[in-house]
């Protein structure tokens, strides 16, 4: 057998059980111009700027996974777009789609900065993106945020649109909170032409109040919204963990991300790697891997690579979530803003 010019560099990542990664999310800061309660707390200690990789450090790690075989980048955070001189990096990405390495440059945001880039990202290759919105009434809006204006949001959508970037909405489903009017944020989503995935909460990261206060199972979700619409299974995946249904009376498609079920992690195809350069090797699990210090050794991407590889020879079967219900404590320490969900 030849084995010239298949250096590890280039050999495909896939981990001890046959899934082949090929989706990386990239948190790009753990700051935000938000404060959803179930995301952080009011007083959120943020990171020093010098232990963040800059936007060259997260081109170089980000070129790297593409030259292992990644397909999809999504950028995330915190808020991706709050990130000083993101556009540079969507710029620079954006070679990748060019030569076809690429198949897919996109981001998870809260919408609020979207006014301002929208233009920018469709012209650097962004096609669709995740945009939050957990409600659509003003006042909910900010008690869900703390601070944040459901106006700037929603005009932000609307800058999405116009620069032709098709938007799917997120919503986390919140016990006492939105759940009386997911039915309605379905009718207005579906009736732009816009998909929308509900998120049950996840237990990441202390927030200060009870997760179980907010945790509001998404079974009891669709069998409320059963009693007005019509849900029909449908194959439709995009290889993530949302299972999809069709809502008869709208046509449009509606995803239940649940992830307390183990009900994707076969499938995996995804890993995370945060502002500072940790990876995770799976959402619902602590073990992670410092990409930072062989990203500074040397520039050379050699020992990048040999980390990356060590890294994925150890990503595991399945996550471990679980809401400690005697301790009422969040299994893992983390916040959400540090892998961007
Ligand atoms: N700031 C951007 C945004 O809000 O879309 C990107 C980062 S945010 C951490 C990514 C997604 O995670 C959002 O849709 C948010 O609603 C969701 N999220 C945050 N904390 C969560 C939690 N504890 N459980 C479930 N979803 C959560
Ligand atoms: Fe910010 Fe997104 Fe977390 Fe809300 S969910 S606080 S918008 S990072």
């Amino acid at each position: 057998m030849d084995f010239a010019g298949f250096s590890p560099a280039h050999a495909p990542l896939i981990d001890p059980f046959g899934r082949s990664i090929s989706y990386l999310r990239v948190s790009v800061t753990d700051r935000c111009d938000f404060r959803c309660v179930y995301c952080m707390a009011e007083n959120m200690t943020f990171l020093p700027k010098r232990d963040l990789l800059t936007l060259e450090e997260l081109d170089r790690l980000c070129s790297a996974f593409i030259a292992r075989g990644v397909r999809k980048i999504r950028l995330t955070g915190g808020e991706p777009l709050v990130r000083r001189g993101i556009m540079t990096l969507f710029a620079s990405l954006s070679r990748h789609l060019a030569s076809g390495a690429l198949g897919e440059l996109t981001l998870t945001t809260n919408g609020s900065q979207l006014p301002k880039f929208a233009g920018e990202l469709a012209a650097h290759g962004v096609k669709r993106i995740n945009v939050s919105l957990d409600t659509l009434d003003p006042e909910k809006f900010r008690a869900i945020t703390r601070w944040g204006e459901v106006q700037q949001v929603l005009d932000g959508i609307a800058a999405a649109r116009a620069a032709g970037i098709a938007v799917k909405i997120n919503a986390v489903a919140l016990k006492g909170v939105n759940e009386d009017e997911l039915g309605d944020l379905v009718a207005w989503a579906h009736g732009r032409g816009m998909d929308l995935t509900l998120i049950e909460v996840m237990p990441l990261g202390d927030i200060g109040e009870g997760r179980l206060e907010q945790y509001l199972p998404l079974s009891m979700v669709r069998a409320r919204l059963s009693e007005r619409y019509a849900l029909e299974d449908i194959d439709y995946r995009t290889g993530g963990p949302a299972r999809y249904v069709g809502v008869k009376e709208t046509g449009g498609r509606l995803g239940f991300i649940t992830p307390l079920t183990h009900n994707f992690c076969e499938s995996c195809n995804r890993v995370r790697v945060t502002c500072t350069g940790t990876l995770y090797m799976c959402l619902g699990q602590e073990d992670a891997a410092d990409l930072r210090t062989p990203l500074r050794a040397s520039e050379s991407d050699e020992a990048l690579h040999a980390a990356i590889d060590e890294a994925i020879s150890r990503k595991p079967k399945g996550h471990d979530f679980v809401i400690d219900r005697r301790h009422r404590r969040p299994a893992l320490a983390r916040h959400m803003s540090v892998t961007g969900g």
